[in-house]
């Protein structure tokens, strides 16, 4: 099955079809056709997979996606054109360029937690680089992935691009055979095991992982805005977000007043009763349910408030937590948010890199030099000061991680950088054509040690 798939894909690519500029601003006019028809169904089976409100859905995934779109639209032109470079003065007469051409057919895998925007944004910048593509959404958002086989199907031909549905038994078929690029998007568990499929071809991967981003909110902070920013960001998509802050590290003057400042914050956004409020979402399915209160002592913890049967885990602030706390240890990936306390920006900057690189780094200060501190000596797939999440709204600012939280980047133009060979071109006279590079090598070495070094 995927054998024929991938015969179908590779038999199109090889037509060359794809390459044609046209052909491929075509089929991003269609995607986004597409999309603006398929937009209340794809709300819909993001509300009954996640249990999160429209505004959420359209803004986290749909407005992303559109924004990708236009730009993609507007710029590929600009994008495809090859790249001058200089010719080195031995070189000449001769004319250096780049140009990027497809990979060929790429495989895409996304996660279930932004399970339409996560899969259809890089497949911009496959097609926009000119490859076919395979995807496959998660299996823990089913409506969602549906919803997405039928939209590709209605805007697509089969053998440019194509869903398939199905779990982690699939994902394997599809990795086990010769794919030209491999994107993914997901743990860093399962990231380790696609690299580890994608070396037996020696096939070029992005992937976008997860891990824990801190927030570091430093004493001369506007307190009032940070927790409010903090709170949106870390309960959006009730938590379920990779580059949420995962964990707030206070300076210890002012955590007492953000701690409480955030609890003020979530009743504000969610009432008393958040279970009521139509404005927070719901935890993906009963495994995560589960492995979320595993991870702190519910005795202790006694606040929290949680429901199994609705998947409901009320928006929870944690303040007496240690850095050795089995909440600490990994990433929590829901509406649970650790409060813990520094002295010294120091202290917290040889700290946010251990045990590994985040995905992303929060800093809510007033302060130059701590600005340029975490900058400077921390490392991150990127910096955020005074907000959190508001940057992935940006289709100009590479997304990616570094080290256990990924690699590679995409967004706007660096997507479609990701999914092109970059090919360099020499082209050359036929004279002069001097014989000091030639055998015997008499005065050639003089030569060049005398003019060119
Ligand atoms: P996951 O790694 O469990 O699954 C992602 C995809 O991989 C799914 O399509 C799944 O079917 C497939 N998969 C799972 N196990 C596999 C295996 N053994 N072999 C091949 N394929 C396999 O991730 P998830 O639970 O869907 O998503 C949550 C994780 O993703 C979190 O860690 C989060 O931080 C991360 N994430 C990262 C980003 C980012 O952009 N960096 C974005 C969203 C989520």
């Amino acid at each position: 099955m995927v054998d024929k798939i991938l015969k179908q894909h590779n038999d199109f690519f090889r037509t060359g079809a794809t390459k044609n500029l046209d052909f491929r601003l075509q089929k991003l006019r269609e995607l986004q056709e597409g999309i603006n028809r398929f937009e209340s169904e794809i709300v819909k089976a993001l509300g009954k997979d996640l249990g999160r409100p429209a505004t959420e859905s359209y803004t986290s995934e749909i407005f992303i996606v559109l924004q990708e779109l236009k730009l993609a639209i507007k710029k590929l032109k600009k994008w495809a054109k090859p790249v001058r470079v200089k010719t080195p003065l031995l070189l000449q007469p001769g004319r250096s360029f780049t140009i990027d051409e497809p990979y060929g057919v790429v495989l895409i895998i996304g996660p279930w937690n932004y399970p339409f925007q996560l899969l259809i944004t890089p497949l911009i910048g496959a097609i926009a680089a000119g490859n076919c593509a395979v995807i496959k959404p998660s299996e823990f958002a089913p409506n969602t992935a549906r919803v997405i086989a039928d939209l590709i199907a209605d805007v697509a031909r089969q053998e440019h691009a194509r869903t398939v549905l199905g779990g982690v038994e699939t994902a394997q078929s599809l990795l086990d055979k010769n794919f030209d690029y491999i994107f993914f998007t997901g743990g860093t568990s399962v990231g380790r095991k696609i690299m580890k499929s994608a070396a037996a071809n020696l096939t070029p991967v992005t992937l976008e992982l997860g891990g824990k981003c801190p927030c570091i909110v430093h004493e001369d902070a506007d307190i009032e805005t940070a927790a409010r920013r903090i709170t949106w960001g870390k309960f959006f998509n009730a938590g379920q977000t990779c580059m949420a802050p995962d964990y707030v590290y206070a300076h210890r003057q002012i955590k007492g007043v953000l701690v409480s400042e955030i609890k003020n914050c979530i009743e504000d956004f969610y009432g008393d009763d958040p279970s009521e409020s139509p404005d927070y979402g719901r935890i993906v399915n009963e495994k995560h349910f589960d492995r979320l209160l595993s991870l702190f002592d519910l005795k202790k913890d006694i606040s929290m408030a949680y429901n199994r049967e609705t998947r409901f885990i009320a928006p929870t602030v944690l303040d007496d937590i240690s850095i050795d706390d089995k909440i600490m240890q990994e990433e929590i990936f829901g509406p649970i948010l650790p409060v813990l306390e520094f002295g010294e920006t120091s202290d917290v900057v040889s700290a946010v890199n251990i045990p590994a690189k985040p995905l992303h780094i929060y800093l809510f200060t007033k302060s130059r030099s701590a600005m340029n501190q975490v900058i400077q000596s921390t490392s991150s797939g990127g910096v955020t000061i005074n907000d959190v999440l508001i940057q992935s709204a940006s289709s100009r600012l590479p997304f990616g991680g570094v080290g256990e939280s990924g690699m590679g980047r995409y967004r706007g133009k660096s997507s479609f950088e990701t999914f092109s060979n970059q090919k360099s071109i020499m082209k050359r006279w036929n004279c002069p054509d001097w014989s000091l590079r030639y055998p015997p090598y008499k005065k050639g070495l003089n030569f060049l040690r005398k003019f060119f070094t």
